[in-house]
Order: structure tokens, then sequence, then C-alpha cells
């Protein structure tokens, strides 16, 4: 008899820049981490029912205009912030490339989905998706789960290039509100 992996455990996954913190273009010292008011609270709220991860595109790493390394010590500062008000971030994952080079880890591309699931038994259809971009929206829709685009960040400016049938929300706590409440 074999036993099947089950897949049960359900994710938020969220959006760095515009999602969490504040959008300041390429970040490359923690101390240029500005955190959205609301976050630490959503993000409390959240962890109750759902495992957290970070999802983010810097495509300032392929730019030249930063490095990898300003890129994870940058996440590794988030991580351990959120860790010192009682948040636990699962995993963090980056994405360093340019649309152009047509890598496989690009948002929307559910690369990264894939692998929480593999890797962690993420349910992804009972799972959500977080960010302020329109892909952010699509990566969770192209898996089965739900995305939720918010107005904090480039959502407001990136707002008429959306499809219309996106849940729109003003930011990371009514974000947090509306999934607690499905
Ligand atoms: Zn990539």
């Amino acid at each position: 008899m074999s036993l099947r992996k089950q897949h049960t455990r359900r994710a938020v996954f969220l959006d760095r820049d515009g999602t969490l913190i504040e959008d300041r273009g390429n970040l490359r010292l923690p101390t240029e981490v500005i955190f959205f008011e609301s976050t630490f609270e959503a993000l409390q709220r959240l962890q109750e029912r759902f495992l957290l991860f970070i999802v983010t595109n810097q495509m300032g790493v392929a730019d030249g205009a930063l490095t990898i390394e300003e890129v994870n010590q940058v996440n590794e500062h988030l991580v351990k912030q959120l860790a010192n008000r009682g948040i636990q971030i699962v995993d963090v994952y980056c994405c360093p490339h340019k649309r152009s080079d047509d890598c496989e880890c690009i948002k929307p591309k559910p690369y990264f989905l894939h692998n929480a699931a593999a890797q962690y038994s993420i349910d992804l259809k009972n799972s959500y998706a977080i960010g302020d971009h329109p892909h952010d929206v699509v990566f969770a829709e192209n898996v089965g789960a739900i995305g939720i685009y918010v107005l904090t960040g480039h959502g407001a400016k990136h707002q008429n290039e959306l499809n219309g049938d996106e849940l729109v929300l003003p930011s990371i706590a009514e974000a947090a509100d509306w999934i607690l409440d499905q």
C-alpha cells in the first residue's frame, strides 16, 4: 500500500515591495525598508490559519542595479523584523531575472507556488496571493488559488491594467480581513 502525500496546508503568498513594505525602488540596505503600519497585525492574524511566504521579483539584479547579496540581506532583515513581532515567514522566494530573460521563476509564472506546494504540502487551491501588481493576481489564478490586488505601492498606478474581475482592496489589512472571512 502506498501513501500519497497529502497537500493539506493552506498558505498566503505575499508580494514584498508595495504590499508588505513601501515600494522605494531597488532596496540595497536593511535601513531602507519601511513597513506599512498595518502589515504586522495583518500577518499576525493570517498566520493563525495560514503558512506565510514572500514571493518577490527583483529584476534590479538582472539590470545590474543591485546584487543578489543586497537583496538577500534586505530579505533577511525583513524576515527578522517580522519574527521580532512573532510572525514566521516559512520561506522567501526571489526571482532575480528580468522579463526578457524568459526565466521559469518570474511572476506570474507559478514556479514558486509549485515549489512551495511540493516542499511544504500546500493545498494551492485553498491558498491566496496578495500583491500590488496585476501579475500577483494572475500568479494565484494560474494554480487555482485566489489573488488579491492591493492599492498600496504601485497598486493605484497599475489599476487601469486590471481586467475588472480582480478582487481589489485598499491594503494588506483589508486583504487579511477578507481572507479570514472566507
Ligand atoms: Zn526568474
